[in-house]
């Protein structure tokens, strides 16, 4: 326990690794431990939560019996904490160009066969037009970390650019963010831009491995990276984004680490992270994954996203298109509550996806369109979400917490999706999409309550007939 202090503004601290060591020996310890699982699971029973080190006992756990119920656990939390609704987003990458070192990112700065791109803002224009055509409503901006081409001020005038473009019904209503570490100053910059959440995956929380994953570059600094979140709730965000790339170390350390840098996120800012990404390493220009050791299964990676459900139920989580299909289908069933639809990981690559311009950041296993993945979802009993009200009612941070942790979320959610889903169909669905679509919207309509049911059946009528966008609870 050495060092370790939750509330402590310094990483080695609220990320002891002595405490993570002794974390995973205790777990490993307490594995087969029949009376502490049973305990543990109790506990995780009253849906709030549990600590890294129960969490990371569940994890180790190796009783079928009691891994069942972990899953069974993680579902039921699952619904009752996010319904049967599904949030979709794209990645939009804005630069490649990057000075870090990063081993595993094709995007380091020694790899010269990769095409380096930066769009200008004519350009973003062009993409932002074919994702709204596509239907997206949420983006996620991706650049690398480069000083020179990509300051804190492309960032800015991107955004404006995004947030500004109205093409036929379409807008982007919300725009998260994940570029590198930088200063409170910055974080405020952006906060005032309106972004959405902020994201900054750790990569890893064991600093030993950190330092040899970035060798040089600003990214090398291990407690400048991971106390970025504190520097951006003090710059003003409330809602930011933790996640690992699982691959580059050993996912039970990671799983600590994880927890623990939400606990801290929690004892200092009083809220938690709004959503924990997942992301696995893929194979890239330059990137082979069979150099890394520690890349994890599928069945692993679906008890971590159980784990993660159950130890932070009011906590998003986002799967991406680095998985394939079966994959995405079963995390979303034990506890993904976002992801992403017809994602492309090039500067560029909407306007012209049927060029490729050698700028992708790894391989997309998923490449369905938007549709087909909305079509999918709604055949699996989801109810596809571009719902972006929380962020634009002002309900973020710890007013969004507070509703998330009273389970309260769902009268708002649920209504607004289903109008959300409505223009989706309207404005972009195929044929088939949109007869299934209308089938959820009237099936759904009827679980609201009499008030909300009619306001809900009014603005649904109004999409459809008037044109008119945007209703929100
Ligand atoms: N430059 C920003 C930073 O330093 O955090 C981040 C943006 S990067 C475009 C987004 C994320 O992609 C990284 O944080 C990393 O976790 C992930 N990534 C990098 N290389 C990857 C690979 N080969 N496979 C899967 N994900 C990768």
């Amino acid at each position: 326990m050495k060092n370790f202090n939750p509330k402590s503004r310094v990483a080695d601290e609220f990320i002891s690794h002595e405490e993570i060591i002794d974390t995973l020996s205790f777990a490993d310890k307490h594995k087969n431990d029949l009376p502490m699982l049973r305990q543990i699971l109790a506990k995780a029973e009253a849906e709030q939560g549990l600590t890294h080190r129960e969490a990371s006992v569940l994890l180790a756990c190796e009783v079928p019996e009691i891994n069942q119920k972990i899953f069974a656990l993680a579902r039921r939390i699952k619904l009752n904490y996010y319904g049967n609704r599904m949030v979709l987003f794209a990645p939009l990458y804005l630069s490649n160009y990057c000075v870090n070192s990063c081993v595993y990112c094709p995007y380091h700065i020694k790899n010269k066969h990769i095409a380096r791109r930066k769009m200008t803002q004519d350009e973003i224009r062009q993409e932002v037009i074919a994702l709204q055509d596509m239907g997206h409503k949420r983006l996620a901006i991706e650049l690398g970390e480069d000083p020179v081409n990509n300051p804190l001020e492309y960032v800015l005038e991107s955004l404006k650019t995004i947030y500004s473009i109205h093409h036929k019904n379409g807008s982007i209503r919300r725009v998260n963010v994940n570029i590198a570490a930088t200063t409170v100053e910055n974080y405020r910059r952006l906060k005032d831009a309106g972004i959405g959440t902020y994201i900054l995956f750790q990569e890893t929380y064991n600093r030993q491995s950190y330092e040899v994953l970035h060798p040089r570059g600003p990214k090398h600094d291990y407690a400048w990276h991971t106390e970025a979140m504190d520097r951006a709730m003090d710059g003003g965000i409330d809602d930011v984004g933790i996640g690992v790339l699982f691959g580059l170390s050993t996912y039970r350390y990671e799983f600590a680490g994880l927890l623990m840098h939400a606990e801290h996120l929690e004892a200092v800012h009083g809220v938690g992270p709004h959503t924990i990404s997942v992301p696995r390493l893929r194979p890239a220009d330059d990137i082979d994954t069979s150099d890394f050791k520690d890349c994890i299964n599928d069945d692993i990676f679906a008890k971590i996203v159980a784990c993660i459900r159950i130890a932070v139920p009011y906590t998003g989580m986002i799967i991406s298109t680095r998985e394939s299909q079966k994959t995405r289908e079963r995390v979303l069933q034990i506890g993904v509550s976002q992801l992403s639809g017809g994602s492309k990981t090039s500067v560029g690559g909407y306007a012209n996806p049927e060029e490729s311009n050698n700028s992708e950041q790894f391989d997309v296993i998923d490449n369905r369109s938007l549709d087909e993945v909305v079509n999918w979802l709604i055949k699996l009993g989801y109810i596809p979400s571009f719902c972006t009200a929380c962020y634009r009612a002002g309900r973020t941070g710890d007013r969004f917490m507070e509703l998330c942790k009273k389970k309260a979320i769902h009268n708002f959610c649920h209504p607004n999706a289903l109008l959300n889903l409505e223009e989706y169909l309207t404005d972009y669905a195929s044929a088939d999409t949109k007869r299934i679509g209308q089938d959820v919207i009237d099936r759904e309509l009827e679980t609201l309550s009499p008030k909300i049911r009619a306001k809900t059946k009014e603005w649904l009528e109004r999409i459809r007939k008037n044109n008119e966008r945007d209703f929100r609870f």
